[in-house]
């Protein structure tokens, strides 16, 4: 449970406390409209924790919302990552930085920049004998 939540559960317990304590008076007062006030308290109380928990319940939800937006953005930028161009980059092979557009490109499998001179040694050593693609 969250701070708000614990709060709207007060609100509404200090409600009927204050409504329960309110019937003794009435009990031995004798003028049931003595009890309206504490009536009118009571409903204000639960109306204080009503907002209370809808307010961590929106908050809550901002939050999921802003969870998955950032999830969203990050994979983007990941597949923006692997599909960019490699111009300053660097090759995965010799890991020297790729200076100019036409000097490499992207492994055809894993999607790793290598110069055009290094991709028949990336070729051999990340995806023959069943290496795999490495990211
Ligand atoms: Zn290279
Ligand atoms: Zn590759």
């Amino acid at each position: 449970m969250t701070a708000p939540r614990v709060r709207a559960l007060a609100a509404s317990l200090v409600g009927f406390a204050i409504l329960f304590s309110g019937i003794p008076v009435v009990v031995h007062g004798g003028r049931a409209s003595d009890l309206t006030w504490f009536i009118l308290v009571f409903l204000f109380c639960q109306y204080v924790a009503f907002r209370l928990l809808r307010r961590a319940t929106l908050a809550q939800e901002d939050e999921r919302l802003a969870l998955a937006r950032a999830k969203h953005e990050k994979k983007t930028a990941e597949r923006q990552q692997a599909t960019g161009p490699v111009l300053g980059k660097l090759c995965a092979v010799c890991t020297r930085r790729i200076v100019f557009e036409d000097d490499g490109s992207r492994c055809k499998e894993c999607l790793l920049p290598v110069h055009h001179e290094c991709r028949s040694q990336h070729e051999g050593s990340a995806h023959q004998a069943g290496v795999g693609a490495y990211r």
